[in-house]
């Protein structure tokens, strides 16, 4: 058994394969796939990844500014920095992984929403 790991990939500006920010479209500077399961309709539990993308323009997060910060200062990931940029880098990704949509408080409001509530 193989376990599930985060994995991230530098950008290249330019490149075919760079990801665009779904924010605003710019180049990404880095893209990191993560584990991500769901239950479907039938309830069987669905594994896949999902894909964040680190943009200079649209991050306002505390863990995507030091990241950002990291690599500002050599335009790159140096040798002595590599540590440094791998916890930061997991810090980013388990901040986004932690916005994820919560579908249950989304029910809840609907619900509210269709009762007057709201
Ligand atoms: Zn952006």
């Amino acid at each position: 058994m193989t376990a599930e790991k985060a994995e991230a990939r530098p950008a290249r500006p330019g490149a075919e394969d760079a990801s665009a920010c779904p924010r605003c479209g710019q180049p990404g500077l880095m893209t990191a796939r993560y584990p991500h399961a769901w239950h479907g309709q039938a309830g069987k539990r669905i594994r896949g990844f999902k894909e964040v993308i680190l943009c200079a323009g649209c991050e306002g997060g505390e863990a995507a500014g030091a990241l950002l910060a990291l690599v500002d200062v050599h335009g790159q990931v140096c040798p002595e920095d590599t540590a440094a940029f791998l916890r930061l880098a997991l810090d980013w990704v388990e901040t986004a992984r932690r916005q994820e949509l919560d579908v249950a408080a989304l029910a809840r409001e609907e619900q509210r929403w269709h009762s007057g509530e709201l």
